[in-house]
C-alpha cells in the first residue's frame, strides 16, 4: 500500500530501449541487419526530439518501426499524479515503475536574471527508498527497495526534456523565444529518492547519455550528483573522465554530531570524507560543494559553525546553509534566518564562502521547496 493506494500486480512489458548504451543500440540494430546510421537515427529521434513512439520515427522504413515496436517500449515509467505550482515554477510527477515501485522527479524553472539566460533543472531519484537512514529524511526513513535501472534514471530527465521542449516550441509560435532556440532541459541534479553513489554503475551509465551532444546534451559542468559520503564512490567519480560536480551532504562538524543523523557516519567518519572531497578537488579542480541542513540547537550553534569553518577552511567549496525542511514526525525544527545569517558570518571569519537557502516550501509540496531550492543552490 502506498498512500492508501493498492499497487497493481507487476505489468507485462517490452524492455525499455532507453537501457541500451549507443554502443548497445548499434549492436542491436545491426542483429537487425540495420546499417550503422540508423542507430544515430534512432539515438536523435528519443533524445534529440523526444518522440514517445516508434511510429513517429517517419525517417525510418515502415519494416523497421515494426520490428523496434514489436521488441522494445521508449521507457516503462507510468504517470501516477502530475501537479504544478501555482506559479508554475516547478513540475513534480510521480512515476509507477512496472514492479510498482514510486518514484518522484522534480522540473524547475529559472527565469533568466540579469547576465544569465533561464534555467531548467530536473531533480532525479537513483534508488526506490534508501538503505542509509538519515534521520531527519522523508526518503531515509522509508528504507530501501531497489536500485533504479539507467534507463529508469535516464527517462525521468527524457520525460521532463519533452515537457520543456514542448514549452520552448510554443515560445518560438509566440514569438518570446528566437527560432531554432530549442534548449529543453539545462541541468540536472542527482538529489531526488536514494544515493546515486550506492547505484553507481547506472549512475554513470545515464549520466553518460545524458551528457550526448547528439541527445539530450546536458553539459557535464550542468550535473551535480549530491552524496550522503560515500569516500570509495567519492574516490571513483573523481577518477571518471568528465567534469561533472560533486556535492556532499556534511550536516555536521564533528563524529559526535553527524553520528546523531547519519547512521553512514561510523562507515565513513568526518576525516575521511574530508580527504576524499580534497582528493576530488585534486584530481578534478573542481569546487565541491558542502550541503549543510541545519536542524535546530542539533548542529547549527556558533560552537558547531566555528568547528565546520576549521575543517573546511582548506577544501575549496562552497557551504550551501539550508534550514531542514521537517518531515510529519521528525523531531527536528528549522533554524531561523537570523540563526542562519549568524552561522554564516561564523564561517566567513574561516573564509568558507556559504550562502543561506531560505525558500519557503511551495504549494505542491514542501519537500518540492526543499529541492528546488538546493537544486538552485547547486546550478547558479
Ligand atoms: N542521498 C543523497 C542525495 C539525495 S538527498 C544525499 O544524501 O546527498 C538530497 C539532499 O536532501 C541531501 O543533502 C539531504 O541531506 C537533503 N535532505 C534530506 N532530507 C531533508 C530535509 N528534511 N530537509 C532538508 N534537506 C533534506
Ligand atoms: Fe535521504 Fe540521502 Fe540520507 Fe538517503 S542518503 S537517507 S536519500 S539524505
Amino acid at each position: 500500500m502506498v498512500n492508501g493506494r493498492k499497487i497493481s500486480a507487476i505489468e507485462a512489458t517490452l524492455p525499455s530501449i532507453l537501457e541500451l548504451s549507443k554502443s548497445n543500440l548499434l549492436a542491436s540494430l545491426e542483429a537487425l541487419d540495420q546499417p550503422k546510421y540508423r542507430a544515430e537515427q534512432v539515438w536523435r529521434a528519443i533524445y534529440k526530439e523526444g518522440r514517445t513512439s516508434f511510429g513517429q520515427m517517419t525517417n525510418l522504413s515502415k519494416d523497421l518501426r515494426g520490428i523496434l515496436a514489436q521488441n522494445y517500449s521508449i521507457g516503462n515509467a507510468a504517470t501516477v499524479i502530475s501537479k504544478k505550482s501555482a506559479d508554475n515554477s516547478t513540475d513534480k510527477i510521480l512515476f509507477k515503475l512496472p514492479d510498482g515501485e514510486l518514484i518522484e522527479t522534480v522540473l524547475m524553472r529559472y527565469e533568466p536574471d540579469g547576465h544569465r539566460r533561464g534555467r531548467k533543472t530536473v531533480c532525479v531519484s537513483t534508488q526506490a527508498g534508501c538503505a542509509l537512514g538519515c534521520t531527519f529524511c522523508a526518503t531515509g526513513q522509508q528504507g530501501f527497495r531497489r536500485n533504479l535501472t539507467a534507463g529508469e534514471i535516464t527517462e525521468q530527465v527524457l520525460t521532463m526534456e519533452r515537457l520543456a521542449l514542448a514549452e520552448d516550441k510554443e515560445e518560438i509560435q509566440a514569438g518570446t523565444r528566437s527560432r531554432g532556440e530549442l534548449q529543453g532541459v539545462t541541468n540536472v541534479v542527482f538529489m531526488g529518492m536514494g544515493e546515486p553513489l550506492a547505484n553507481y554503475e547506472n549512475m554513470m551509465e545515464s549520466i553518460w547519455v545524458l551528457n550526448d551532444p547528439k541527445g539530450i546534451g546536458i553539459g557535464a559542468r550542468h550535473i551535480t550528483v549530491s552524496t550522503v559520503g560515500l569516500v570509495p564512490g567519492i574516490e571513483k567519480l573523481a577518477k571518471e573522465n568528465i567534469q561533472i560536480n560533486l556535492a556532499v551532504s556534511l550536516h555536521a562538524p564533528d563524529n559526535e554530531t553527524r553520528s546523531e543523523t547519519m547512521p553512514v557516519n561510523k562507515r565513513y567518519p568526518i576525516e575521511e570524507l574530508i580527504e576524499a572531497c580534497k582528493y576530488f578537488v585534486t584530481k578534478t579542480n573542481r569546487r565541491i560543494f558542502i550541503e549543510y541542513v541545519l536542524l535546530k540547537d542539533q548542529n547549527d550553534t556558533s560552537m558547531h559553525a566555528n568547528k565546520l569553518g576549521r575543517i573546511l577552511k582548506d577544501l575549496l567549496c562552497h557551504v550551501n546553509l539550508i534550514p531542514v525542511n521537517p518531515t510529519d514526525d521528525g523531531p527536528y525544527h528549522r533554524t531561523t534566518y537570523k540563526e542562519a545569517q549568524r552561522f554564516q558570518s561564523d564561517l566567513k571569519t574561516f573564509n568558507v564562502p556559504s550562502t543561506v537557502r531560505m525558500e519557503k516550501g511551495i504549494d505542491i509540496d514542501a519537500g518540492c521547496g526543499q529541492l528546488r531550492d538546493r537544486a538552485l543552490a547547486l546550478t547558479e
